[in-house]
């Protein structure tokens, strides 16, 4: 099987779209695991939300998620991030939010548990680093851990400690050593490559490839003006931080 990992969408549809297409390209995609924050930031929430709808993505929820079902306070947000979760509250159906507010924190999957922040504290911990990673494995009961949120794209093999991948991407071998793996962020990248980032889990092959793929940043920038969301959240999608 080959399974499509992703995660920190943040409401950016043409660069999920974007994403399964070049996922798609070399082979069928059998399933799709999303790491959580589909939404917040980005012009397109309910489109986001849709297309995981018709692929049956298995998602976990993010601290954006959290925050536009008003489950958690505004008050943790900065406050460009709380102007754009107050504007997507405002753009969702009653079933996307009742759908963002039943994701569970956490969940298992083959060897790996999915995790949007860090087991420890699954909306809010960033996992930046070999000590996080470390308490990570602590914490689980899986050999492998996936993590989004730091919107950074990198492998932590433990023995070899955390890589980022080259612009052709990084293919991780599993099974030997334990790894905590960030796909990146598909909709607001932040590691200084505004391409969308993702994940492909090859269950047959045991590995996972970590790729990057170029989207029409324009369209998405425009979107973010017509519905005037925050000047700097639309400018930082070109420079990728
Ligand atoms: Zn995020």
């Amino acid at each position: 099987m080959r399974i499509l990992i992703v995660s920190d969408i943040h409401s950016n549809i043409v660069a999920l779209d974007a994403v399964l297409e070049a996922a798609r390209e070399e082979d069928s995609v059998d399933e799709v695991w999303c790491l959580g924050d589909i939404v917040g930031y980005g012009p397109a929430p309910m489109e986001c939300l849709e297309r995981l709808w018709e692929l049956g993505t298995l998602c976990i929820q993010g601290n954006h998620d959290a925050a536009a079902t008003g489950e958690i306070d505004f008050s943790d947000f900065n406050p460009i991030a709380a102007e754009a979760a107050r504007w997507t509250q405002q753009q969702l159906s009653k079933e996307a939010r009742a759908y963002l507010a039943g994701l569970p924190q956490t969940t298992i999957e083959s060897s790996f548990t999915l995790v949007h922040g860090s087991p420890r504290d699954p909306l809010w911990e960033y996992v930046t680093g070999y000590p996080q990673a470390i308490e990570s494995w602590e914490r689980v009961e899986t050999s492998d851990v996936l993590v989004g949120h730091s919107h950074f794209q990198f492998s932590c093999e433990a023995d070899r400690g955390l890589e980022q991948p080259s612009a052709d991407g990084l293919i991780v071998p599993l099974g030997t050593a334990r790894v905590v793996i960030n796909p990146g962020s598909v909709g607001q990248p932040r590691d200084r490559d505004p391409r969308a980032a993702y994940a492909i889990y090859d269950d047959e092959a045991r590995h996972i490839g970590l790729y990057r793929t170029w989207y029409n940043i324009n369209s998405t920038q425009r979107a973010m003006s017509e519905v005037g969301l925050p000047e700097p959240l639309i400018s930082r999608l070109s420079a990728g931080r």
